[in-house]
């Protein structure tokens, strides 16, 4: 029979990383735990709570959260009609469910401000190529409740955090401010006059956009466009005197921490409810699917989602594309067990299954060979482990309840009790641990 194939755009992350020829493909499942290990700690350290919502939701949430006109809800959505005739997606982006649970549970009533973050598998139906997939991962962040220019060095510091913990270098960090709903609607007027001129040169997308949604031409990846708007009028020429406030103030923090940016006046978002701060991080080493963070104050999502009128920032890191980066930058050691446990007859097998399990509750990793093949096969599974000790168990020692301690370090092998050896665990832990050192 045919074997059933994962579907395009989909990977499965495996104990050990894949390759396609030279070139990483996924990262192992430990690059992975690393990158979630280390921003959980981060978030926790600034207070941050985290929040799991559904991985698909009523349509129209992202149809009015992300709005209609964009790639995303446009093209790029997994839609489909549940059995009970209700209109469901699966999430392509984790701020419209986290602001839906915020109104819906009423978090705004605990009062203050409300820290959350995020992880998670994401959808969309895009071309999938190295850095972009069906199914993807971010883990995201968002600040609910709070104007303050605080606010968005704050999160914008929590994701450098995580990249340079990470050890990432040759990362760029591009600043922009959208301004407010007024001073983007002078800003808009402003580039639809520049830009009509070149209608007829514009990529077919940008065109159709120059009426509906003229702020998203500036962020076509058509080079015949981006060459036209290189001369557009800037939207930091546009911004009044409250955003540029904001503004200024975000960069003289974000100075103050030691954050380097560069400003980029064309890096926008669409949508009426963004505004001020919007920000994206690139790497030189990702090819053509550079940004690894995007991100950005959202003051009116709340409100058009149905909540009452409140401030919000936040951004979301992709998954993927940081652990290719990760696996390009160091060759992370696979887990190892503690101890490979090998034996070798009927009574030697069930003796060692316990004596396995026993060990695992005193906090020891066991890796029990369950192969019943010679015991020179089993010892050299036991090399290729990693473990630092093996244990031997054969009838003889399951009747005497004993068992054969063999360093694998150093090739010493001795005997002891199974009743001692239980009894002394923190000691052959600490044996291990300079066995390894
Ligand atoms: P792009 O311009 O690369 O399509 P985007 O603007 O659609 O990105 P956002 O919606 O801002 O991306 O999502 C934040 C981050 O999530 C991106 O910067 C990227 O790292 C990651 N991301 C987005 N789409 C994908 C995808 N299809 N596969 C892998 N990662 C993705
Ligand atoms: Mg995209």
């Amino acid at each position: 029979m045919e074997p059933i194939q994962s579907l395009p755009g989909t990977e499965d992350i495996l104990p050990k990383a894949q390759h396609v020829g030279q070139d990483l493909k996924v990262a192992d499942i430990h690059t992975w735990q690393r990158v979630e290990a280390i921003a959980r700690d981060i978030f926790g350290r600034a207070a941050y709570r985290e929040i799991r919502t559904p991985t698909f939701e009523a349509t129209a949430l992202f149809e009015r959260g992300i709005g209609e006109a964009t790639d995303v809800v446009g093209k790029e959505m997994y839609s489909f009609t549940d059995k009970g005739d209700r209109s469901c997606t699966l999430r392509p982006e984790g701020t419209a469910g986290v602001v839906r649970a915020y109104i819906q549970h009423s978090l705004y009533a605990q009062g203050g401000i409300q820290r959350l973050w995020y992880t998670g598998p994401m959808f969309r139906y895009e071309r999938p190529q190295k850095g972009r997939q069906r199914q993807f991962h971010q883990v995201g962040a968002e600040v609910l409740g709070s104007t303050d220019p605080r606010a968005d060095v704050e999160v914008i510091a929590l994701a450098t955090d995580i990249l340079q913990t990470l050890g990432l270098k040759n990362l760029t960090f591009y600043l922009n401010s959208v301004g407010d709903k007024s001073d983007r609607s002078r800003y808009r007027e402003a580039l639809v006059n520049y830009l009509t001129p070149y209608a007829a040169d514009l990529d077919a997308d940008s065109r159709d956009r120059l009426s509906r949604n003229p702020l998203r031409i500036l962020d076509s990846k058509d080079q015949n466009t981006q060459a036209i708007t290189q001369a557009a009028p800037s939207i930091l020429d546009y911004l009044g005197p409250d955003s540029k406030r904001h503004f200024d103030q975000v960069l003289t923090q974000l100075s103050a921490l030691g954050i380097a940016f560069e400003l980029n006046p064309r890096l926008v978002r669409g949508l009426d409810y963004y505004t001020h701060t919007a920000f994206e991080i690139q790497s030189s080493d990702l090819g053509a699917q550079a940004t690894v963070c995007g991100g950005g104050r959202y003051d009116g999502l709340v409100e058009s989602l149905g909540g009452p009128a409140t401030p919000a920032v936040g951004w979301a890191i992709g998954l993927e594309r940081l652990t290719l980066l990760l696996e390009a930058l160091q060759k992370t050691a696979p887990a190892a067990p503690d101890i490979y446990l090998v034996s070798r007859g009927e009574q030697a097998e069930a003796n060692a299954l316990l004596l396995a399990q026993k060990l695992r509750h005193q906090g020891l990793a066991v890796e029990l060979d369950l192969t019943g093949s010679a015991f020179g096969k089993q010892f050299k599974r036991a090399d290729r482990s990693g473990a630092a000790l093996c244990l031997i168990v054969g009838d003889d020692e399951a009747t005497q309840g004993t068992v054969q301690i063999k360093w694998l370090t150093s090739g010493e092998q001795t005997s002891l009790s199974q009743a001692n050896l239980l009894s002394s665990v923190d000691d052959l832990l600490q044996q291990i641990q300079s066995a390894r050192a």
